[in-house]
């Protein structure tokens, strides 16, 4: 579902993606891990056009993201997409953040529909039906109404997930989800993330969460100094790293 290949990325002179080459399969749930300044935010906003890169190529379901391919006299050449073009390609990639993001003046109802509404052009009646079993799914059903400064953190980023998944995204991104959260609402978030996961959503997911990377993980990708040093699946990645580099990580986190 996800092709990206040669992703470079800088800031100034700062390098931060040095070519990473990453294939998602549909359906697929890969972690990324890694130390703080690896490049695993940055990598994430590159997908859905959050930043701009200098190389590389990033199709979501075989579309390239962020430009047109145009046949000219000089060959192939590369269009940049313009904003309203990028905004329709993100529609289909949902993002949540570490600190939920919502709109603070709107209730949880008004946050959930107004993408649907305004860029899928839904009715307001089929936006609400649809945001009220996406409610339930996270298990706020009955909070529509409530402010997000009214609600945990915990459940603020429940909402953040119907948010995003009332897009009907094909890939959702998860940006360490659970890091701002007290212990005790943790688990109330994986478990939604969990459930996403066993319903067949492809997620790429960076985490600190080692026992959610072992367990709902596919693959975990390892990321440092802008390179995969080491990806495979949880297990073998976990117990038996092949790197120096993976390993030292490990020491130091586990
Ligand atoms: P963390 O685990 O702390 O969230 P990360 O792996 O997500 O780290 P990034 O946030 O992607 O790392 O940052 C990678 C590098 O890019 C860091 O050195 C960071 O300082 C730098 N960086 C990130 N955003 C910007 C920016 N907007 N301008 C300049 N440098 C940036
Ligand atoms: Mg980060």
């Amino acid at each position: 579902l996800v092709r990206i290949r040669k992703l470079t990325k800088r800031f100034d002179t700062l390098s931060v993606l040095n070519g990473l080459d990453l294939n998602v399969l549909r359906g697929e749930v890969v972690a990324l891990i890694g130390p703080s300044g690896s490049g695993k935010s940055t990598f994430l906003r590159c997908i859905n056009r959050l930043e701009i890169y200098q190389r590389g190529r990033i199709e979501v379901d075989g579309v390239l993201i962020g430009y047109r391919e145009c046949e000219t006299s000089r060959g192939l050449e590369l269009r940049e997409l313009s904003e309203a073009e990028i905004n329709r390609q993100r529609a289909d990639i949902g993002m949540v953040f570490q600190n939920f993001n919502l709109f603070p003046h709107l209730t949880v109802m008004e946050n959930i529909v107004e993408a649907p509404i305004h860029v899928r052009r839904r009715s307001r009646a089929e936006a609400e039906e649809t945001a009220r079993s996406l409610l339930a799914r996270v298990g706020l059903a009955g909070r529509a109404s409530a402010y997000p400064r009214e609600l945990s953190g915990g459940q603020q980023q429940r909402v953040a997930i119907a948010r995003a998944l009332a897009m009907q995204p094909k890939l959702m991104l998860f940006d360490e989800p659970t890091s701002a959260l007290d212990p005790e609402l943790v688990g109330e978030v994986l478990s939604v993330m969990t459930d996403l996961a066993a319903g067949g959503m492809t997620m790429i997911v960076v985490t600190h969460e080692w026992g959610f990377a072992r367990e709902v993980a596919d693959r975990v990708v390892f990321l440092e100094g802008g390179n995969i040093i080491e990806q495979g699946p949880p297990e073998q990645l976990f117990t038996q790293p092949e790197t120096a580099r993976m390993r030292a990580f490990l020491d130091k986190v586990l």
